[in-house]
């Protein structure tokens, strides 16, 4: 062990010093590097951190996560953003959100970033990429789809990922980022 060598801490709060409330317990361990949300993520003990969602879609992010009224939840909406303009928070404590949970909140908003907790630490941080095909996650708008037939799984192909827009593979409907339904 070569003295001197610390193990390297990220000290997200050393440009503003941090009010006395938010100090405690929590800091020193996190490897989120600084940006605007730094200060919010230590608000969880365990649980899911959405950050980069778009600009008021976490509500709908709730409703496609399946996350019930007696979930115990932070929600910013329309917060300031150097990367976004504007953009979402949500902190939804005691759950840990799969992979395939969080690629489903990627297709509502490509650019959000998850962030697993335990005990106030980051032990994963995340960004999902879009994939080239998506199954089994969205409705096909089409009424004379063959996917209307609950026996077939739906496929989209994504076309464009910013602004997302698939087609489905069996009627070749578009569908654009604001018309998509969760099934
Ligand atoms: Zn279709």
């Amino acid at each position: 062990m070569a003295p001197g060598s610390a193990p390297k801490r990220v000290l997200t709060a050393a440009a503003n010093p941090a009010p006395a409330l938010q100090s405690a317990g929590a800091s020193g361990a996190t490897e989120v590097k600084p940006d605007s949300a730094k200060m919010q993520v230590s608000a969880l003990r365990s649980g899911t951190v959405i950050d980069h969602l778009g600009p008021a879609t976490s509500f709908k992010a709730l409703k496609i996560l399946g996350v019930g009224a007696d979930a115990t939840v932070l929600i910013g909406v329309n917060l300031d953003s150097s990367k976004l303009r504007k953009k979402d928070i949500l902190k939804i404590e005691g759950r840990e959100l799969t992979d395939a949970e969080m690629n489903k909140v990627a297709l509502l908003s490509p650019q959000a970033t998850f962030s697993l907790i335990r005990d106030f630490k980051v032990v994963r941080k995340f960004r999902p990429t879009l994939p080239d095909q998506v199954e089994g996650l969205i409705r096909c708008l089409n009424p004379a789809c063959i996917t209307q037939d609950p026996r077939v799984t739906g496929r989209f192909h994504v076309v464009t990922k910013a602004p997302l827009k698939l087609r489905c593979h069996f009627c070749e409907r578009s569908l654009h980022e604001n018309e998509i339904e969760f099934a």
